[in-house]
């Protein structure tokens, strides 16, 4: 850890840097700023891993950039593979010793990366195994896109979709996270367009607006759960704070500025979330905000020993989810269900929360929102 600290003091990290940000870093060492443009089309368009790979920069410099700068926020250290489904968990190792989680999850018609935006997770909510851990970091913008990077370089299927639904809370990670996605749909780069780009959160309200307002014009999906706000409290902490009912209108506002139809997830949690109300007042918000419903048959996370209602919450039978589903369905509801997908690998939605991390200490997170 010092030695890292020792070189992060010295050496400047390059991955994360805007064009702009790096034409003015070869100002600022003597060369002429053209090269940050080289740069920086070789580490988010050709997912080089050293200097020695950018071929139209001179032997020189690329020593002198060695010696000045450093370029990889991550090392892979583990891939899984689900047996039961395509879907491939990767761990990754920052320089600062902690581990992230990323899932890769190939359908049909796209093959998605869920990357985290946080190791671990203040807010707690009581269906999520990364809550149930706490909080250690937010992650550099750097450190987002190398889990793609490395996601891409260790997989033969090409990833066309982003979803920041993994480890943390993207909306409190807000600078680092906006700036990642800034990098992921800079021009000529990559192969993932704004429009392939899912931020998903529990309701931030003020972060949404700053968000509608960036213009990048991502997609917004809203961990709900229910549509009540005592339930929706007690499962998710930060409803007491921002509740169901100042979130919609944001989320509304969102819609109004993007065009971007909101997703509603929804785990589907037995005799709390799964009741004839709880679809009356689906059929009714989804008539207020144009949306779509995401179900998602929930997972255990009883391998992490949860007390209290984590403890108890138990999922949906697949008989009611279907019939769920269909009422909203005849209801005109759009809807559609989430298919469980690497359950078996702890790599399903809500269960991102490796082990290791719980040797590295617990931290308070201090920043507002
Ligand atoms: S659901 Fe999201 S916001 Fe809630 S604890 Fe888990 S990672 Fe954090």
């Amino acid at each position: 850890m010092e030695e890292i600290k020792r070189i992060n003091e010295e050496k400047k990290q390059l991955k994360g840097l805007t064009i702009k940000e790096l034409k003015n870093f070869f100002f600022s060492i003597g060369e002429p700023s053209f090269r940050g443009e080289q740069v920086f089309n070789w580490m988010y368009n050709h997912l080089v891993t050293s200097f020695d790979e950018m071929g139209n920069i001179p032997k020189v410099l690329r020593q002198k950039l060695q010696d000045k700068s450093f370029m990889m926020t991550l090392e892979l250290f583990d891939i899984k593979n689900s047996v039961s489904s395509k879907t491939r968990k990767y761990l990754f190792k920052t320089l600062d010793g902690f581990l992230v989680e990323s899932v890769l999850i190939p359908d049909e018609e796209r093959v998605t990366l869920c990357v985290s935006s946080q190791i671990g997770c203040p807010l707690d909510c009581k269906f999520c195994a990364t809550g149930l851990m706490g909080y250690r970091k937010n992650l550099s913008s750097g450190e987002i896109f190398d889990q793609y990077l490395l996601a891409q370089k260790n997989s033969d299927q090409q990833i066309t979709n982003i979803v920041y639904m993994g480890m943390g809370e993207p909306l409190l990670n807000f600078k680092e996270t906006l700036r990642s996605i800034r990098i992921f749909a800079a021009e000529k780069n990559t192969n993932i367009s704004l429009s392939k780009i899912t931020v998903s959160t529990v309701g931030i309200p003020p972060k949404i607006k700053y968000l509608a307002d960036s213009g990048l014009k991502v997609k917004l999906a809203f961990s709900l759960h229910s549509c009540f706000e005592d339930i929706r409290s007690s499962l998710i902490p930060l409803n007491k704070k921002y509740s169901l009912t100042t979130n919609l209108n944001f989320l509304d506002y969102y819609y109004k500025k993007t065009s971007r139809r909101i997703t509603f997830e929804y785990l589907m949690l037995k005799d709390i979330n799964d009741r004839q109300e709880d679809i009356e007042a689906l059929i009714k918000l989804s008539k207020r905000i144009p949306s779509k419903i995401n179900v998602i048959p929930f997972n255990s996370i009883k391998h992490m020993n949860p007390e209290g209602l984590s403890a108890e919450l138990e999922p949906t039978s697949l008989y009611r989810i279907d019939e769920f589903v269909t009422t909203l369905r005849d209801n005109n509801v759009s809807v559609f269900v989430r298919n469980t997908q690497g359950d078996d690998i702890a790599a399903a939605c809500g269960q991102l929360s490796f082990d290791g991390n719980v040797l590295t200490p617990l931290v308070n997170f201090t920043e507002e929102y």
